[in-house]
């Protein structure tokens, strides 16, 4: 079966001076259907840039895809026009933020942004909207949904909130989801309470997930498949439970070792040495060189390939080639 979402040799640019500066570089991976497919690496990354030039939007945030190609169920994202490109977002495509606070219009009950999108996408009446927004809030579990359908955002915490992103985003049912950090302003209770309910919907709706994170223990817990970014390149692909038994990149490997413990008596946490280089002056050859204990020679001039280890991992690192 063709995957969901297919992701080929994307590279996105953002002018700066007379430059153009590449935040993503030439990045693949696929999205299989009903799969949580988790993208990580830290700030810089180009995760979101990647989330973002899926969604069609990354033009409004300055920058320019400047090649390759993105697939939604055959149907190619980047050649379509913005009117038809609008019909497929927030309907088959939809994406929740990090911060719902910026994300939810401050001065429009919660109810009623639920029931916009179902009735932008003409899903439902005005009438079965209200009945579906109000569903909806139901099911991402807002308590006392009928009183607090006419409330304002800044009236529920953060976690609340964040359950009416869900809900907005699930309204029309999408196909799949972009979750682009979507628990990192929670405490670590409700982060787990929002995963599970959003794994409960995607299984419900039988909906894919594209995670955007770099806490590796929530995608321990929820991904099937994993995507290590770093400095806007690919550098590591993985099953879940394969990248976890026997991480191969050593920037995997030092991520990996910064999820903090409670069957060891570690008295520092560990962090990864050095810093992510800036996206203005990448360093020649492997952009991890700097950061890296087990670089040699090569590493410092050659960027290596992205190459198969197996049917189903793949690595870019000159320890495997
Ligand atoms: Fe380290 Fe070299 Fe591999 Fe880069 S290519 S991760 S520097 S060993």
């Amino acid at each position: 079966m063709n995957p969901l979402l297919k992701v080929e040799n994307l590279q996105v640019s953002f002018p700066w001076k007379n430059k153009s500066i590449k935040a993503v570089d030439g990045v693949s991976f696929e999205v299989s259907h009903k799969k949580i497919i988790a993208l990580v690496g830290e700030s810089g990354s180009g995760k979101s840039v990647t989330a973002l030039s899926i969604m069609g939007l990354i033009a409004y945030e300055g920058g320019r895809v400047e090649g390759g190609e993105i697939l939604f169920d055959g149907q190619e994202i980047l050649k379509m026009k913005e009117k038809r490109l609008s019909r497929i977002r927030g309907k088959d495509i939809a994406m929740i933020y990090q911060d719902p606070i910026t994300s939810l219009n401050p001065g429009i009950s919660v109810g009623e942004q639920i029931r916009e999108s179902l009735l932008i996408h003409k899903i439902a009446s005005r009438k079965e909207s209200k009945q579906i927004a109000l569903n909806l809030m139901r099911e991402v579990e807002i308590p006392d949904a009928d009183r607090r359908y006419g409330n304002l955002p800044a009236s529920f915490s953060g976690g609340m909130r964040q359950r009416i992103m869900i809900a907005m985003a699930l309204s029309c049912q999408p196909r799949l989801l972009i979750a682009d950090e979507p628990t990192t302003s929670l405490d670590v209770s409700l982060q787990a309470d929002i995963m599970n309910t959003l794994q409960e919907m995607k299984n419900r709706m039988g909906m894919s997930i594209l995670l955007i994170t770099h806490d590796l223990g929530l995608v321990a817990q929820y991904a099937d498949n994993v995507v290590v970014m770093y400095c806007g390149k690919v550098m590591e692909e993985s099953p879940v439970d394969m990248l976890f038994e026997e991480p191969l990149h050593p920037y995997t490997v030092g991520l990996i070792n910064c999820i903090p413990r409670i069957d060891t008596t570690q008295e520092q946490l560990f962090s990864i040495p050095g810093y992510v280089p800036s996206i203005y002056d990448y360093p020649l050859g492997c952009r991890f060189h700097n950061r890296c204990s087990k670089a040699k020679p090569i590493c410092r001039e050659k960027m290596p390939d992205i190459i198969n280890i197996n049917d189903a991992r793949k690595v870019r690192c000159w320890l495997y080639q």
